[in-house]
């Protein structure tokens, strides 16, 4: 296989998923039909559908070495060093940002070093960057004016006081450094984009036949956008195809079935 262009940095877990008749009710007791242990985490997930589609990628996270281990310490500046920007071809770096202010000052600094690289490297070797910020925390704000794309969900927008996509895209990108452009995903209702000109466009969402099950929609959403931009295609196509591929997600269990995929 080639050498990995993508970077996905966050966290890989163990996700306990019980499927019922339909979703509990608070303070009730529901039977389970069916439970399974499957591997999660978003930027974990973003690795297993670029390669899917059959992007070269590689994950760096904490490992538990037990199913018990909870509570994983997150990637630090000093892990980050090991890795050799220089000797290694990475086009794109991307960071899932997780909850607590330790986390999100370590990516701002793992940001900043790339931003070193980048200023040092030809313009050919210049690694392109993102941050998904998902959770509705306060912490993330520091975040926002030192990578290329941001990725902000429904939550961390209604959180921050944007009551929808077109609110959120354009809040957003006055926080941002110029020229970066910001993707915000609002569920069933799809996603919108704003590039570094103010330029925006809106994507619907594309619901399978038959809604079978929505976890890790917003991880495909957010692999296969980084996807099509690493491919050299525009953002707005980004888009649509991290709608498309997110909605056909929702029509299939897990991932596999991603890889017949022909785009
Ligand atoms: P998350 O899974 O992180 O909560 P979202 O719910 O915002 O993320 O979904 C991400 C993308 O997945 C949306 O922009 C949309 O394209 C797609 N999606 C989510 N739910 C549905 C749905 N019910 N039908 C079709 N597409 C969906």
């Amino acid at each position: 296989m080639s050498d990995p262009e993508i970077l996905l940095v966050g966290l890989v877990c163990v996700d306990i998923i019980n499927v019922c008749q339909q979703f509990p009710e608070e303070d009730t007791d529901t039977r389970v039909l069916h439970q399974e242990w499957k591997r999660g985490g978003n930027a974990a997930n973003n690795a297993t559908v670029l390669s899917l589609l059959g992007m070269s990628c590689e994950f760096l996270g904490t490992i538990a070495n037990s199913h018990e281990k909870r509570k994983l310490p997150s990637i630090k500046l000093e892990d980050f060093e090991k890795i050799d920007l220089d000797k290694n071809n990475y086009k794109w770096i991307h960071f899932e940002a997780r909850r607590g202010q330790t986390n999100a000052v370590a990516i701002q600094q793992m940001l900043e070093k790339i931003a070193n690289h980048n200023q040092q490297t030809d313009a050919r070797k210049r690694i392109r960057t993102s941050v998904e910020l998902e959770k509705a925390v306060p912490e993330f704000s520091i975040l926002f004016n030192l990578t290329d794309y941001i990725f902000v969900s429904k939550d961390y927008s209604k959180y921050q006081g944007f009551n929808s996509m077109e609110e959120a895209v354009i809040g957003f990108q006055q926080k941002c450094c110029p020229g970066s452009a910001i993707i915000c995903t609002w569920g069933a209702e799809g996603a919108m984009c704003r590039d570094g000109n103010g330029t925006t466009h809106k994507s619907p969402a594309i619901p399978p036949e038959k809604l079978v099950d929505t976890l890790g929609a917003g991880d495909t959403f957010t692999a296969a956008a980084i996807y099509s931009l690493v491919m050299g295609r525009g953002l707005e196509e980004a888009v649509d195809f991290g709608c498309r591929l997110a909605g056909l997600k929702c029509g299939i269990i897990g991932f596999d079935e991603l890889k017949n995929f022909t785009q």
